[in-house]
This record gives structure tokens, C-alpha cells and sequence, in this order.
């Protein structure tokens, strides 16, 4: 074995820790290039050029489209299959958002979880909203829920591929597989049809 093959297995070994509420991190070391973006001067807001750029929801791995609503890959996923449900307004906060969106924003969430399962065989899946930059919010101008779906044991499982970058055809395929299930199962089902 050459050393660089070993190196996925001790980065395994090093991300085997748990912190002191016991709990397993991933380790998603392309975030760290996601990350450094957010230093750099501001190019614009991507969740408003996806909204922008209906030509493009292939090369912006736009999912759906609802009325109110977009579902987006996140292209520095923590895992294969995160998404990212956004409303169309840049807006900051859930008090600056109507109930009919808020209420999109969770038929979406609903509908990825459904389409996901059929397309990734997940084991469970963590939901969530960061409001504000110390709370973990990338792009706090506009806000988004995620949604990403998990497997057992991927907390070891992801150092694998830990040490290179996530390459655009595996997210180009995820990309398919939940638009395939996601017409197989006639979704998304909103509550205003498309
Ligand atoms: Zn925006």
C-alpha cells in the first residue's frame, strides 16, 4: 500500500474521536474551501443567482422549483445528498418571511426527506435552520434550511473520502437520482401546485 493510500485510514482514525457531549463530528474537510469563500469579497448571493438563472438548474443543481420556493444542492456537502431549501426573497429572518412561504419551506423539507429516502436509502436525516453568522449561518443575508441526510456509521465512513475534493459528477448524479425519485413519487406535493 503507498502511503498516500493509507492516509484516508489514519485521517478515519483521527476523526474517530468523540467531543465531550459523546457526540461523533463528520469530517467534510471541503467545507474548509467553502469556508474561506465566505473571506472573500462578496460575488453576489448564489441562492439568489439560482432563483436568477432558470436556464441553468442543472449547473446550479437546482432540485425543484415551487412558487415561493427552491431546493439546491449544497455543492460542500457534509454529506452526499445535503440540501438546501431557500425562499425566493433574500431575506434574513423567518419574521421577515408569510406563513405561505414558511409553510412551502417545510412541504419541500418533507418532500427532499421522501425523495431522498427512495433515491439514497439514508438511515435518518438532521433538519435545520442557522439564523446568523455565529450560529453557523454561511450566507445570513438569505435564509435556507438544510436538510441532510445520514448513515449509520458515516461519521467514520466519510474521512474516506475525506481527502479529496467532492468531484462535480457525484453530486451531478445524486442531483438525478433525487429528481428520478422525486417524479416517480409525483412530488413535490406543495400546497400551491407549480
Ligand atoms: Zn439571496
Amino acid at each position: 500500500m503507498t502511503n498516500e493510500a493509507s492516509q484516508p485510514e489514519e485521517r478515519a482514525d483521527q476523526t474517530d474521536r468523540t467531543d465531550r457531549t459523546n457526540r461523533k463530528n463528520l469530517w467534510a474537510p471541503w467545507r474548509m474551501e467553502y469556508i474561506r469563500s465566505l473571506a472573500e469579497p462578496d460575488d453576489g448571493c448564489f441562492l439568489c443567482r439560482c432563483r436568477d438563472e432558470t436556464e441553468n438548474d442543472d449547473a446550479n443543481l437546482v432540485v425543484w422549483r415551487g412558487r415561493r420556493t427552491l431546493a439546491v444542492l449544497n455543492r460542500f456537502p457534509y454529506t452526499g445528498g445535503h440540501c438546501l431549501v431557500a425562499p425566493y426573497e433574500h431575506v434574513p429572518d423567518l419574521t421577515d418571511l408569510p406563513t405561505e412561504t414558511l409553510t412551502e419551506i417545510m412541504e419541500m423539507l418533507r418532500d427532499l426527506q421522501q425523495a431522498m429516502t427512495r433515491a439514497l436509502k439514508p438511515d435518518g436525516f438532521n433538519v435545520g435552520i442557522n439564523l446568523g453568522r455565529c450560529a453557523g449561518a454561511g450566507l445570513p443575508g438569505h435564509i435556507h434550511a438544510h436538510i441532510v441526510p445520514r448513515w449509520e456509521g458515516d461519521t467514520n465512513f466519510m474521512p474516506v473520502f475525506g481527502r479529496v475534493h467532492v468531484v462535480p459528477e457525484f453530486l451531478e448524479n445524486i442531483l438525478a437520482e433525487v429528481r428520478r425519485a422525486g417524479e416517480a413519487m409525483g412530488l413535490p406535493k406543495l400546497s400551491e401546485p407549480i
